[in-house]
């Protein structure tokens, strides 16, 4: 069949895809569109400096990317270089894989303060994204409270936790590691309005924050339940696990250079200050129904820096309607409207883990090759091409990305697998060689 598709965004659920559609349709051209000049989303920008297996998946997009059929145009932004109206035009269908990248906030006073900062920005900038590298944030102590118990809090906490030699085989930038290792802080609390059998981390994460070097996991052991029950025995299995980390991290006696306090049923109502972070309040819980309900007592915690780790909802793009609440966009099984489709958070909301994109993003795939044949005929790539060239749009291949890949890797210290270029102009000077 010859046709053509554009997935919007590179990162795993876009990939997935792209494979996905080349497998079940080899004669299909596939597009895969990318603001950024550099390729993979979240693997690159998201998952943690010190996850670098989990970064390795990128080897298996390599593969996609090098197929004939299948392009990168990086540098390409949908919604301000080219509309969704636009790509419908020009392709037989179009796969938005453009994540859930806008950071929820708690709606609560004090949020705009200088010092709070939400996972996504915060994440960004110690990865070295081009649009976050100028962040700077404050990292005020004496404590820092990171808002959440994901795994996504996980994350950040454990950067914050981690020492110089902790990282030295990770591509944390640099400047992200003297920020951290020049802050003033020395307590991390990360918070959690419900209890430790209602946490979303994952066992193996929690696990983690056991092993920092300078940093003790702590934990009251009067907040942890007896016992923990759930529906499933898989659940079950989990939650013990997670327990039973916990109660290790009850017996540490923070005499760290830093300390990690994992604080249950606490749940922010103020941030405290006048111009910039001086503390947070919060509302003590009780967990009634799987709900989080307040019991009247609030403390005060002394922290310079909140990071809210609390999910993601989409960005607006012209005519796409989102769900009730913009934790994605409104889709029945990925299908948007006709030839338009939603593969991974942008379809299901910011949930699952880089894996649960593969089948995810297959099951659409599908679905859209079999929509596709009466749909096919336009011009798809050759027309994309000649719209951005005349409107003077940066677009880079994949051979720009290789020589910023190549240019990432020569100025790696021996240890490092790579020292990020993080602003704009430096990627653009790499890409073109
Ligand atoms: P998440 O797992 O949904 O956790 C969000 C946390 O924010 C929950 O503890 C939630 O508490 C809390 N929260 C939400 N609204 C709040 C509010 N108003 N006040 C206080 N707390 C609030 O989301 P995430 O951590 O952003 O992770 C997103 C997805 O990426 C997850 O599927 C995660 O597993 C995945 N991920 C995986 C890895 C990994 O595998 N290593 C790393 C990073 C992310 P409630 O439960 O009470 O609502």
């Amino acid at each position: 069949m010859s046709a053509s598709v554009v997935v919007v965004g590179s990162g795993p659920a876009g990939f997935y895809c792209a494979e996905a559609i080349h497998k079940k349709a080899p004669g299909v051209s596939v597009d895969i569109v990318d603001r950024l000049p550099t390729p993979f989303g979240l693997v690159r920008s998201g998952v943690a400096p010190d996850h670098q297996g989990t970064k390795n998946v990128w080897r298996v997009f390599d593969r996609t990317a090098r197929r004939d059929a299948i392009r990168f145009v990086g540098g390409v932004e949908v919604g301000k270089d080219v509309s969704v109206a636009e790509l419908l035009g020009l392709y037989d269908a179009v796969v938005l894989a453009v994540g859930a990248p806008v950071d929820r906030a708690l709606g609560i006073e004090g949020e705009s303060l200088e010092g709070v900062y939400g996972s996504g920005a915060f994440t960004a900038w110690y990865n070295g994204h081009p649009d976050f590298s100028g962040l700077n944030p404050t990292l005020r102590g004496p404590g820092i409270a990171v808002v959440g118990h994901g795994n996504v809090a996980v994350d950040v906490v454990r950067v914050l936790g981690r020492t110089r030699s902790e990282m030295a085989k990770t591509d944390l930038p640099a400047y992200a590691m003297e920020a951290v290792e020049q802050a003033d802080y020395r307590d991390i609390y990360m918070l959690g309005r419900r209890g430790a059998a209602e946490a979303s981390f994952t066992p193996v994460e929690l696990r983690e924050l056991g092993d920092l070097a300078a940093t003790d996991a702590m934990v009251k052991a009067e907040q942890l339940p007896e016992t923990v029950t759930a529906d499933d025995p898989k659940q079950q299995k989990l939650k013990e696990k997670i327990l039973g980390t916990l109660r290790v991290y009850a017996e540490n006696r923070g005499d760290t250079p830093r300390r990690l306090h994992l604080e249950f049923f606490a749940s922010p109502t103020r941030i405290l200050g006048d111009e910039r972070v001086e503390g947070i309040e919060l509302s003590r819980t009780a967990v009634r129904d799987g709900r989080a309900v307040p019991t009247g007592e609030t403390f005060v915690l002394d922290v310079g820096t909140v990071i809210t780790c609390i999910g993601f909802g989409v960005a607006p793009l012209a005519a796409v309607p989102q769900s009730k609440g913009g934790h994605c966009y409104e889709n029945e099984a990925g299908k948007v409207s006709p030839r338009l489709y939603a593969v991974g958070w942008a379809k299901r909301g910011p949930s699952g883990v880089i894996a649960t994109n593969r089948q995810d993003s297959a099951s659409v795939a599908h679905r859209l090759v079999d929509e596709l044949e009466a749909e096919a005929g336009r011009e798809g790539g050759p027309g994309l091409d000649r719209l951005l060239q005349s409107r003077g749009s940066l677009c880079v291949d994949y051979a720009g990305w290789e020589r910023i890949d190549q240019a990432e890797q020569a100025a790696a210290s021996e240890e490092a697998p790579r020292q990020k270029l993080t602003d704009w102009a430096s990627l653009r000077a790499a890409a073109e060689g």
